[in-house]
């Protein structure tokens, strides 16, 4: 039991999550509202970063588990506050962390869907991206050579001082950054600026970029596309990362290179044997069945060689299909009475049971684990203790497992 469970929800995750699926669950929610995509979601995005930078460290996860947000607000951060929501996307997706976001452009990162089958046969996709470049115009000065100025709103200093009256005599001075240069310092003349790029010295641009999804890819797998980021003056260009998103499957569960999947037999079928088919993930039909005197049992796992996933990089070798059997068992009273007994005589033999009148003879009810078996027949409350509920009745007499 973990005491609170605010930081699963925020992921949407149970608290018996493994790393792996509070990963996905990070990797889904921070692409999806992610400042550049979704701008009015900023905090939502920083309590999806917290969440995971508590939950993504065993040992703060521990310290969530048993104290809570105030277990890990006491103890659990280095310097007592959460990294900035950005660093710990740009750690997650290879960003590589604020020294390099200085010297280069910002990496964008889009999340390509692909299913099951895309990963197992490979695909080609296009992906329109928008994408700020130099302007072509003024090749990234914004206006005329020359035409910089130093900014007379702030006069250069890139900020400015607002004096704001608070009270009768009172007033508060709030620094900002200067709204006519940005922080810059210095502006272009608005009678020289480029009319192309209206002086922001990048343009928006949609770029086409081609994406091959290799054979054996897995969901998460980072396509990364070198210098295809935002460009602005003066900076190495970032990158484009493109994360694949496997939508699940129908029939196909993924294992790392294995695939698993459920098959339903029938009673007869399980016994007696079978011959069955499945369509693979590239249209071929397997025909399996099996050996003459086989039984299979229910939840019985059989798998076949080499008919998984393609391995990324080596695809001509791939895992194994693994399946699980499910045994349909007959409807209630499927068979008439007198049927059953030549059913009888063709099964194993039943076992001998000895009934003494000793022996109670109980009622054998039908089970709902959701449901509360413990029922007060006397209305007298009786007290849980370390032995477990007293039943108030006769002692429960040892049982005779059967064995
Ligand atoms: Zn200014
Ligand atoms: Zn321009």
């Amino acid at each position: 039991m973990v005491k609170e469970t605010e930081y699963y929800d925020i992921l949407q995750v149970k608290p018996t999550a493994s790393s792996e699926e509070i990963k996905r669950a990070y990797r889904k929610l921070a692409l999806k509202y992610h400042p550049d995509k979704n701008p009015s979601e900023g905090e939502r995005f920083k309590l999806i970063s917290q969440a995971y930078e508590v939950l993504s460290d065993p040992k703060k996860r521990d310290l969530y588990d048993q104290g809570g947000e105030q277990a890990i607000k006491e103890g659990g951060l280095s310097g007592g506050s959460f990294s900035s929501p950005m660093d710990i996307f740009d750690m997650f997706f290879g960003g590589g962390g604020r020294m390099n976001r200085e010297r280069r452009g910002k990496n964008v990162v889009h999340q390509l869907g692909v299913s099951l089958e895309d990963l197992y046969n490979g695909v080609t996709r296009k992906l329109a991206l928008q994408k700020n470049v130099i302007c072509g115009k003024c090749e990234g000065y914004g206006g005329k050579r020359g035409a910089v100025e130093k900014c007379p709103v702030c006069k250069g200093r890139g900020m400015q001082v607002l004096v704001q009256q608070i009270g009768p005599g009172m007033v508060q001075q709030i620094q900002t950054v200067c709204p006519e240069c940005k922080g810059q310092g210095e502006r272009i003349n608005p009678k020289d600026r480029c009319d192309n790029c209206n002086g922001c010295k990048v343009v928006r641009e949609k770029k086409i970029i081609e994406v091959h999804v290799d054979k054996g890819m897995k969901d998460g797998q980072k396509i990364v596309f070198h210098g295809e980021g935002d460009q602005e003056p003066d900076l190495e260009p970032g990158d484009v990362i493109i994360v694949l998103d496997q939508k699940d499957h129908g029939v196909f569960q993924r294992r790392g290179h294995d695939l698993v999947t459920k098959m339903r037999i029938q009673l007869s079928e399980a016994l007696c044997g079978f011959k069955k088919t499945i369509e693979t993930l590239d249209n071929r039909v397997l025909v399996i069945s099996s050996r003459p005197g086989e039984v299979i049992k229910h939840g019985d796992l059989k798998c076949i060689y080499n008919e998984g996933m393609p391995i990324y990089k080596s695809p001509m070798d791939k895992g194994s299909l693994i399946i699980q059997f499910l045994v349909q068992f007959p409807e209630q009273h499927w068979l008439p009475r007198e049927k059953l007994n030549m059913l009888e005589a063709l099964l194993p033999p039943r076992e001998d049971v000895m009934i003494t009148d000793e022996m109670d003879q109980v009622d054998l009810e039908d089970f709902d684990p959701s449901e509360q078996t413990y029922r007060n027949s006397g209305g007298e409350a009786y007290e849980e203790d370390e032995e477990g509920p007293r039943t108030g009745t006769k002692p429960v007499k040892e049982r005779n497992a059967g064995s």
